[in-house]
């Protein structure tokens, strides 16, 4: 399937057979995935011209890959054939199968993909919506504060460095701390480690959610002297002072540090047009999309799924979980709109590179059940590697670009 670019004027009048929301990992690989499978009447709904592959921004945040590696036009990633329609969902109506669009036109469809995504709440935290960006507060969670990231790891040679993770949900589980150990391995290489305090904020009671890799992490912490506060999260900024709170939620305490550098991670949560719509879980207080976590149907609307970091999945929110999510989205609608039952189950499978060092890593990969399912079985998961490393930084972005987005893996 050449990637020739789509129209991104194709008209919305009429009823569209499919819709899919969102032309990120998600969306175009199930868009692949069922051009793949023969499927002609696809409308792509999906406002940004530029696709982004944020993996990678891990490494741009710690002075190992140039941005512009990770962004391709989004008319590049559309399949042949897809309709393009260049607009942001703004609200959904499954009742009558409407989208309301920007611009104020309204898309009738027969069976809705939901991938828009997830959203960043800069304002989920008093102060951080101002500093981010300035006031040495940098984060890898969107691309304009990445390459700042490393600017101030490369800039500093003492004081104190934070980073935080959110208490909420969020997309890449990993990321918050994997850039705190490529920043105390670059501070190590350049023998300014010990005059620097590093503190890593973790919401959860451990630093991961499987034994296993939390004990080989709590050992990677210490071989930096990082100072690990668990249960923790970040309560509060002031760019100004330069000092973030910290609320210990084990204790109830607060305290306010002075930091010289600190990596945010703003709280996450469902974007809001999709909270306020019939699809949002009640069970979710971000308002993630139901879906059946096998089948990835809707229980409510039969003929919506829902898939990536919008989805409502007991599992971590990567774009590895993406690629195994995607093949049983496209089989299960066509069997849905053959008449059939779902036939295809996902087992909640995810995986989390985590980077440990400027050229070492973990690779965790895991199902709803937390139990490790390698992909390379013969060699241990539990160990850091340089040949991890290397997978990470040159094997996965073409198996991204060319296999996955591509429907071909
Ligand atoms: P996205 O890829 O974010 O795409 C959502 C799309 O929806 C976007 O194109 C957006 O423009 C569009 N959209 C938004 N709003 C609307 C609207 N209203 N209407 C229409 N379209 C809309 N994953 C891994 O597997 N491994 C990693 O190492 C890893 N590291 C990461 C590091 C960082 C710093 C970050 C930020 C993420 C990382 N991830 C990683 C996570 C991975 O990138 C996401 O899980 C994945 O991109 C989810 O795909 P998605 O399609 O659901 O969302």
């Amino acid at each position: 399937m050449a990637a020739t670019p789509s129209p991104s004027d194709a008209p919305i009048s009429g009823r569209h057979r499919i819709a899919v929301v969102g032309g990120g990992s998600a969306g175009i690989s199930v868009a692949a995935r069922l051009r793949r499978a023969g499927v002609t009447d696809i409308t792509l709904i999906e406002p940004s011209d530029t696709h982004w592959y944020q993996p990678l921004w891990t490494l741009v945040g710690g002075g190992q890959a140039p941005l512009g590696t990770t962004r391709r036009p989004e008319a590049s990633v559309i399949p042949d054939g897809v309709r393009w329609i260049r607009r942001r969902a703004l609200a959904v109506d499954p009742e009558a199968r409407t989208v309301a669009l920007s611009g104020g036109a309204e898309l009738s469809y027969e069976y809705l993909i939901m991938a828009p995504g997830i959203q960043l709440d800069w304002n989920g935290v008093p102060g951080l919506a101002e500093a981010v960006g300035h006031d040495r507060v940098s984060s890898n969670y969107a691309p304009e504060y990445a390459p700042r990231t490393w600017e101030l790891i490369k800039q500093m040679r003492s004081g104190t460095a934070v980073f935080t993770h959110p208490a909420s949900p969020l997309k890449c589980g990993g990321a918050p701390q994997k850039i705190a150990y490529l920043a105390a391995d670059y501070w190590r290489k350049q023998k300014v480690l010990d005059r620097i305090r590093v503190i890593l904020v973790i919401p959860d009671p451990a630093l991961f959610k499987v034994p296993g890799w939390s004990q080989v992490l709590e050992k990677v912490a210490d071989r930096y002297g990082i100072e690990v506060r668990l249960r923790s999260e970040m309560t509060a900024v002031d760019g100004d002072s330069r000092e973030v709170t910290i609320t210990d939620h084990a204790n109830g305490t607060k305290e306010t540090i002075g930091y010289d550098l600190l990596h945010a991670v703003p709280p996450q949560s469902a974007p809001d047009w999709v909270k306020a719509s019939p699809l949002a879980d009640p069970a979710s207080a971000q308002g993630f999309v139901a879906a059946d976590k096998h089948t990835l149907r809707h229980p409510s609307y039969g003929h919506v799924f829902a898939l990536g970091d919008v989805a409502n999945l007991p599992t971590s929110k990567t774009g590895a979980a993406v690629r195994k999510q995607a093949p049983v989205v496209a089989a299960n609608l066509l069997d849905v709109m053959n008449g059939r039952s779902p036939s295809r189950s996902y087992d909640g499978y995810t995986s989390c590179p985590l980077v440990t060092a400027r050229d070492r890593m973990l690779l965790a990969e895991f199902d709803y059940d937390l139990n490790p399912t390698p992909s390379f079985p013969l060699i241990s998961p539990f160990k850091e590697r340089r040949a991890m490393w290397a997978f990470k930084r040159y094997g996965l972005p073409p198996v991204y670009w060319h296999g996955m987005l591509t429907g071909r893996l």
